[in-house]
């Protein structure tokens, strides 16, 4: 099969990373008899710096006319103090927008053999962690009404928790397609105990479960349960699904589990194959242009981009394991670097992986 995918390198550790998920991406091609084309376009810093707005048009257009997107990073110090219309971070919420992205999906995973990068006790995270965070991702209170008045004492501010229905069941709907490949149960978690919206969040998505997805067992969690139960017993979780703003609290606290923010990846769905697929962490100006950055993470997300957009599950197994196997041969990159281990670049890396493909 052939695929246009667009790459959108961005900023700072952008452009490596990216590098190294094509050179997997490629031999994964050879290996399976697959084309990638891949069309690189700016978004940004880059893009201000080259067009003077962080997201052009033919960045958007290239987008809608790919496949799948594969994206960097954004962001660094030299845009720091631009107005907030012209920030590169706009780009980022730009395309999310225009390809209508409203699901974010974090995998959280611990690997067996970075089980000592964990903050947890090694009793608690033996046994591996693979959280996956379905967050809804246009909805809720970072899009809800909101407004300000008053003066002095009386100043007032607020914002505004809103779901509807709709919203609800269609990100339910990517949980429970994602946990029918997995364990076949979701965690829903939310506030129903305090919050409307919640207990509208709670109803729907049982409701939802059991009448297009009766397979899947759906519980529910509080969110303060949740970040409990996260640090207590994480081995507990596997799909979970939730608001915008619980999703956004979780899933970096998640991602902490793990110890290593250069192996995360993630995605963002909306209602047809084209997704975006990223690296969970920023551009890191502090490491760009030394070869030192941790590709695996945008590698991943090229993995999941096979799975998730175009339906490739041997091919994703296939990176995953090739990761498995670098990391078992005590290969690491400075960021996930202990004592006994081989300390490789970040170019050195990806080949390695793409070696073992
Ligand atoms: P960051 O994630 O870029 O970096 C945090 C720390 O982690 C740094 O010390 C960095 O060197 C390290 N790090 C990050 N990725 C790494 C990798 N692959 N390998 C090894 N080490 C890695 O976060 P930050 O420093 O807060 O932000 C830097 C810039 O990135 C800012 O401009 C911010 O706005 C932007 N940002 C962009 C995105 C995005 O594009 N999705 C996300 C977060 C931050």
């Amino acid at each position: 099969m052939n695929y246009k995918i667009a790459v959108l390198d961005g900023d700072g550790i952008g452009p490596e990373i990216c590098r190294g998920a094509i050179e997997v991406l490629e031999k994964v091609g050879k290996k399976f008899g697959h084309t990638f084309a891949f069309t690189h376009y700016p978004i940004g810093g880059c893009a201000i710096d080259e067009c003077g707005t962080p997201l052009p048009e033919r960045t958007v257009e290239g987008c809608l006319a790919s496949d799948s997107v594969l994206l960097g990073a954004v962001g660094g110090y030299k845009w720091d103090n631009m107005p907030v219309d012209v920030r590169p971070e706009k780009g980022l919420l730009g395309i999310r927008k225009a390809m209508g992205l409203y699901s974010n999906i974090r995998p959280a995973k611990l690997w067996k053999s970075l089980v000592s990068a964990s903050p947890l006790k090694y009793d608690i995270v033996k046994d591996g962690v693979e959280i996956i965070i379905v967050r809804e991702l246009t909805g809720g209170i970072y899009f809800g009404e909101r407004g300000k008045g008053g003066e002095g004492k009386e100043q007032y501010a607020w914002d505004t928790e809103k779901y509807s229905v709709y919203e609800i069941e269609r990100i339910m709907k990517i949980a429970c397609e994602l946990a029918l490949k997995r364990s076949r149960k979701v965690i829903s978690v939310d506030k129903a105990n305090v919050l409307e919206s919640s207990r509208l969040w709670r109803k729907t998505v049982h409701e939802y479960a059991a009448k297009y997805y009766p397979e899947i067992t759906v519980e529910d969690m509080l969110v303060d349960n949740t970040a409990m139960q996260i640090v207590k017993n994480p081995a507990q979780f596997d799909v979970v699904v939730t608001s915008n703003i619980f999703g956004d609290i979780l899933s970096d606290e998640a991602a902490q589990v793990t110890g290593s923010i250069g192996m995360l990846a993630s995605s963002s769905l909306g209602d047809g194959t084209r997704g975006l697929y990223e690296p969970i962490h920023g551009s890191a100006p502090d490491i760009a242009g030394k070869d030192i950055a941790n590709p695996v993470a945008t590698i991943l997300a090229a993995a999941m981009m096979l799975r998730d957009s175009f339906s490739l599950t041997d091919e994703y197994r296939a990176i995953e394991c090739a990761v498995e196997s670098v990391l078992e041969e005590g290969y690491r990159t400075a960021d996930i670097m202990k004592d006994g281990k081989t300390k490789v670049s970040g170019s050195r890396m990806a080949q390695l992986i793409a070696e073992r493909i």
